[in-house]
């Protein structure tokens, strides 16, 4: 069975271009000693902004790795897909993230949510998960509203599975459940019961991917208060071991954190509580690769800085169109954003600085993250002269990538000095 190692990385690379820096802070972690497996990732919904295929995906994963002489796992992740999507992929991954998002609150039916409820009858009352201070208080009531809520969206996952499973084969891919892009945060006594839902389903799930409080918005930092996430993280991750036991799932179940990249606030618990239990963990990451890469090309000068720059113009043209798909994700502050005559007059570095993640330096402005973060598609309209300028200056770039992957987020996460 392929199975997934106690930690990992989910790394987006919109434009395909980056592997290669990516895979090297992953080999230079394991000459650290912290081995982690990359999983490439990429959605349905990016493939059609940018016009690639999840072929691309797996073609980029192989050679790169093959280049590289990596001979460890790794693994090409269809990420969020869903029952109308997942045919395109089931050729090119071996990962595929089934997003029950959509289904969560539509009711299964009356019959189901009985056997469910009678099943799940043994945990009524009081239910303790150890490690948890304060048993979970389970009621009738509690396990029906907790069935009309996700039975269905595990049936779901079940019937997308098993059409995942007839073509590739029991065991030949890695299973992860997402409920992530959805309004409010299950709770850790939910989880338990959804993951029961899971092993009913006879899902082989290895990650899950719950949605967390706070805000994970693209490629700036958690908005919230970083203690109670831990508080929560630490709780769904002693309700993932006891679930494991009670209902048969994978043993190395592990949390599937989507961070949305970057943050830095949460990275540092994460690292100390899954240290604590001695458990995995997967950080699925976004495709910031494009922040760096335009933070490299304005860092290059010329005319791959005029390039960036009018990039940025134009997004400021488009600002509405261009956030209207990731309104859930992202919060500019369009007073704050530099005017285009400003920016005109920058010089490489200054740019740079300005959407290079580094909280505290004067220049870092992350309202002009996010816009430069969700404009990619602006570049995507002129693919052919970006690519030219990706590979002509491919060192800095590609350097930019390494030392965002390294430095900010492995580094970080896992507490390499
Ligand atoms: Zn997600």
């Amino acid at each position: 069975m392929k199975k997934l190692g106690k930690l990992s990385i989910g790394l987006g690379d919109r434009f395909g271009h980056q592997g290669a820096a990516q895979l090297k802070a992953i080999m230079d972690a394991s000459k650290k000693g912290v081995e982690i497996v990359p999983v490439w990732n990429k959605s349905n919904r990016e493939h059609t902004f940018i016009g690639t295929v999840p072929g691309d995906v797996r073609k980029e994963a192989d050679s790169v790795t093959k280049a590289a002489r990596f001979t460890k796992d790794y693994f090409v992740d269809a990420d969020h897909i869903n029952f109308e999507n997942v045919d395109r992929f089931i050729p090119s991954s071996d990962f595929f993230t089934i997003d029950v998002a959509a289904w969560i609150g539509q009711k299964a039916g009356d019959e189901d949510i009985k056997v469910f409820v009678g099943e799940a009858e043994k945990y009524k009352g009081k239910l303790i998960i150890p490690g948890i201070p304060k048993p979970f208080n389970i009621t009738r009531l509690y396990l029906r509203q907790t069935a009309e809520k996700y039975l269905f969206a595990s049936k779901m996952a079940g019937i997308i599975y098993r059409k995942i499973e007839k073509q590739k084969g029991k065991g030949n891919f890695i299973t992860e459940i997402s409920m992530d892009e959805v309004a409010h945060p299950q709770t850790p006594a939910e989880l338990f019961f959804i993951l029961m839902m899971l092993g009913r389903e006879k899902i082989p799930v290895q990650t899950i991917a719950p949605k967390f409080q706070g805000r994970f918005n693209k490629g700036v930092d958690y908005a919230g208060l970083p203690e109670q996430f831990a508080l929560e993280f630490e709780s769904d991750l002693l309700v993932i071991g006891h679930a494991v036991k009670e209902f048969r799932l994978p043993e190395n179940l592990k949390i599937s954190v989507h961070s949305g990249s970057d943050k830095f606030a949460i990275y540092p618990h994460i690292g100390r509580i899954i240290k604590k239990h001695n458990s995995g963990i997967h950080l699925k990451t976004a495709g910031t690769t494009w922040l760096e890469e335009v933070i490299g090309l304005a860092e290059s000068g010329g005319e791959a800085l005029t390039f960036v720059k009018e990039i940025y113009a134009k997004s400021l043209d488009k600002i509405d169109e261009l956030c209207v798909p990731y309104a859930d994700v992202i919060d500019i502050d369009k007073s704050s954003l530099p005017a285009k005559d400003e920016v005109s007059g920058w010089t490489g570095s200054k740019f740079a600085s300005s959407i290079r993640h580094i909280p505290g330096n004067k220049d870092y402005n992350p309202n002009m993250r996010q816009l430069i973060h969700v404009s990619f598609k602006l570049a995507a309209m002129r693919i052919d002269e970006y690519y030219k300028l990706l590979e002509k200056n491919n060192k800095i770039v590609g350097q930019c990538v390494y030392e965002n992957v390294y430095e900010r987020h492995i580094c970080k996460l896992f507490n390499i000095g």
